[in-house]
């Protein structure tokens, strides 16, 4: 199924912007006005990005801002969700797509999840030809980065 990724993220951050209203969670948009078609299952990504901003709330207990930015980067899309949160310190970085993997068990089981979220979120990005990865600062935030192959929609096409 080919979906126009620049609406399907509003629909997501919408539907998020409604939870947060209580929190002290901002969320900044950088997605461009233009259209962009990926193909993709769009149950198995809205799966993929509810995980990540779910994350990034959980893991920003002072609140701050969630930025959801979409970019082109010639044959790929990047989609990246950047939180102010409490960082994932450098040694951590590649084992939290791992199953059951949660940074400090003793601040995650207070903040609860099975660890299971970002093990799914690669699996099913791989599964689009995909990529996962995060970039974060142990105190600062962290960003979490998704590349898909892009397909271009010629006119008259969808
Ligand atoms: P689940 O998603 O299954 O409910 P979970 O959120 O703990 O549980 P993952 O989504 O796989 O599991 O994340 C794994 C771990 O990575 C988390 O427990 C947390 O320690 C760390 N982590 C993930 N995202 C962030 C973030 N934005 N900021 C800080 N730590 C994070
Ligand atoms: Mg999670």
């Amino acid at each position: 199924q080919s979906v126009d990724v620049t609406l399907f993220l509003h629909r997501i951050v919408d539907r998020f912007e409604m939870i947060a209203e209580d929190k002290e969670i901002q969320f900044v948009r950088k997605i461009s006005k233009k259209p962009m078609y990926v193909k993709m299952a769009p149950d198995k990504m809205t799966q993929v990005i509810d995980n990540v901003i779910s994350n990034a709330m959980k893991y920003s207990p002072e609140g701050g801002n969630i930025t959801v930015a979409l970019l082109e980067q010639g044959h790929q899309l990047q989609i990246s969700i950047s939180d102010q949160g409490m960082g994932i310190p450098r040694e951590s970085q590649s084992k939290i797509f791992d199953r059951f993997y949660r940074v400090d068990k003793a601040r995650a089981r207070s903040v609860g999840g099975t660890g299971l979220g970002l093990a799914i979120a690669k699996e099913l990005i791989h599964a689009h030809q995909g990529e996962i990865w995060a970039r974060s600062e142990y105190g600062k935030g962290t960003t979490i980065f998704i590349t898909l192959p892009f397909l271009e929609i010629k006119e008259g096409e969808e």
